[in-house]
């Protein structure tokens, strides 16, 4: 089998991925809707790959897989990675968790990253309000994650939030500075008032960066401590950030007993090394669109987990 050609077509806002064959099939794969500008990177892709066997995936990656980087820029690769596997699977007619060793549970924990209601402001009322909502949507999730303090609009909405300029700028801007003391204790007011509502019966996890410094991210830590929150993520680096800084990681998990979490920006299993093998976290959460695909996302929770360090995989949409 030989790849003929390389499609991409926006549907939606996404770009999805259509790898054509000699055989008559075709594999797809899909980047998440808020990066349509990436089909010229997709499509740049087809030189490099036309003639190959897809079944052949790692060696058709080869040539490919150096050429893409942290998010956003994983996420075509990525996509071309899928629809590699996904005509693999059909040519041995098999679903593609087969091909790579089979399953090891029938039912997976997902947390709820994408079902949201409007909020009428970021007090903690408001807090305890949406999760009432997100407590009682049908789809009867046991684990939320909640975006708070850098990681949303509190540094603009909460007066006096921390010593830096809120500033405006997109998704995952490296907005950072030491919070007010008023600002941590907003942020901890907060989270007291989600737990409250969800008890101990619905996890909660803190979507929190990038943007804190070690003295902000360790406090948070330690006083969250009594709150049993499931994870801290991206305190330092993460989302769009193009860097790990796993040392500094390592220093605000050494600091208390709650879970610190990052990873959903990065690419490829070598970024990961340093992360795991110093134990910098105790949960990372690689995204499979931005890794560099399927096969890449189980390189790295193998090596995570020969070092007792958790996954929660990204979702796509920036869950
Ligand atoms: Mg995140």
């Amino acid at each position: 089998m030989k790849i003929t050609d390389v499609k991409c077509a926006i549907l939606g806002n996404n770009p999805v991925v259509r790898i054509v064959t000699d055989a008559g099939v075709s594999g797809y794969g899909e980047v998440e809707s808020y990066k349509s500008y990436l089909k010229p990177q997709v499509l740049h892709y087809k030189q490099y790959i036309l003639g190959e066997d897809p079944t052949d995936v790692e060696r058709v990656m080869l040539k490919i897989r150096h050429r893409g980087s942290f998010k956003p820029w994983g996420s075509a690769v990525s996509a071309i990675e899928m629809a590699l596997w996904d005509i693999a699977g059909k040519a041995a007619g098999l679903p593609v968790y087969k091909l790579l060793g089979g399953k090891v549970r029938d039912r997976v924990r997902v947390y709820n990253g994408a079902v949201r209601f409007p909020m009428d402001g970021h007090a903690p009322a408001d807090y305890a309000d949406t999760m009432a909502k997100m407590k009682a949507a049908p789809e009867g999730f046991t684990i939320i994650k909640q975006g708070i303090g850098f990681h949303g609009p509190m540094p603009r909405t909460v007066p006096d939030f921390f010593y830096g300029d809120p500033g405006g700028g997109g998704h995952g801007d490296y907005n950072r500075g030491l919070l007010t003391e008023r600002g941590l204790a907003h942020v901890v007011a907060c989270v007291a008032a989600m737990k409250e509502v969800l008890g101990d019966a619905i996890g909660l996890a803190l979507d929190c960066g990038p943007g804190r410094t070690v003295p902000d991210a360790s406090r948070l830590a330690r006083a969250l401590e009594p709150l049993h929150v499931l994870w801290l993520e991206d305190l330092i680096t993460g989302d769009y950030t193009p860097y790990v800084n796993a040392d500094v990681y390592r220093e605000v998990t050494r600091s208390s007993s709650t879970p610190i979490h990052t990873g959903e920006q990065m690419y490829l299993r070598q970024n990961f090394k340093e992360l795991i093998e110093r134990h910098a976290v105790n949960i990372i959460g690689p995204d499979p669109c931005d890794v560099g695909g399927i096969a890449e996302l189980k390189w790295v929770a193998e090596y995570a987990d020969l070092h007792g360090i958790l996954m929660a995989p990204h979702g796509t949409g920036d869950g």
